[in-house]
């Protein structure tokens, strides 16, 4: 499922293509992608205009234009985003094409249709109406500090509350707490002030190595456990068995040696 590392570079990618080319068409092959917005508005909205710059918070990326939207991609579970030269013939997945006058497409891709293709006119009110909260990324240490006061719940769970902290999900909950050597169970209000600032640290240099790395596990420094997530891996620090089980009903992958409850 991406997560901040991957929008981030999907977020990079777009800037490195498909910048400050007019958009001729846009097409929709399946409008259950759209939210808040139709084909028609679509096409009105985008063509003649170019995307002029990006952003990101959290799990949402944001293609501004030189005119009055922006377009709002959320990849859901599945997703990916694809810059075609001209004639590639459309693949099932690619649920929307932004045409560009020079012959080329980007596409939006999303296989299990969990994703969403939205146009908004201000960013400030959509990330207020849908409490998207502070990205990973971007939080000071003094911000994170006050996120975690007087709150009660298991750590895992406060770094995958979207309202909270936005871009972390499972897979990199999961490592940042390993790197951390923090229990994914561990009560947030029972952290002490090292482990607090542990975890900051984690949370940005794991997120960070995973976008320098362009998010392939298989290139991640061999003490991290994102290419380990199945049964019978070992842990690269102790050597122990890595323990799979359920946080909030999502798979959880920790060591119980280096993690202590
Ligand atoms: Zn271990």
């Amino acid at each position: 499922m991406p997560e901040l590392p991957d929008v981030e570079v999907f977020r990079r990618y777009i800037n490195e293509h498909a910048l400050k080319q007019k958009i001729s068409d846009v097409t929709v092959n399946n409008t259950g992608i759209l939210k808040n917005t139709s084909v028609s508005n679509m096409k009105k909205a985008l063509k003649g205009k170019v995307f002029s710059r990006t952003s990101r918070r959290g799990k949402y990326c944001f293609l501004e234009t030189n005119g009055e939207d922006t377009v709002v991609l959320h990849f859901g579970m599945t997703g990916n985003i694809k810059y075609h030269e001209n004639g590639t013939p459309l693949d099932d997945h690619e649920r929307v094409r932004f045409h560009f006058e020079n012959g080329n497409i980007l596409s939006f891709v999303n296989v299990r249709l969990l994703g969403e293709v939205r146009l908004i006119k201000d960013k400030d009110s959509f990330v207020t109406s849908k409490q998207i909260g502070s990205d990973a990324l971007q939080l000071s240490y003094n911000q994170f500090r006050q996120l975690l006061q007087r709150r009660s719940s298991m750590v895992k769970s406060m770094l995958m509350n979207q309202n909270l902290l936005s871009g972390i999900g499972n897979v990199y909950a999961d490592e940042i707490l390993y790197q951390s050597r923090i229990h994914p169970k561990k009560n947030v209000k029972d952290l002490t002030e090292s482990q607090v600032k542990k975890l900051y640290t984690m949370m940005k240099k794991v997120t960070e190595t995973a976008i320098k790395k362009n998010v392939d596990a298989g290139k991640f420094p061999h003490s991290y456990i994102t290419h380990r997530r199945e049964e019978g891996e070992k842990c690269p620090s102790c050597g122990g068995t890595l323990e799979k089980i359920k946080v909030s009903g999502r798979p959880t992958y920790f060591c119980p040696k280096c993690q202590e409850e």
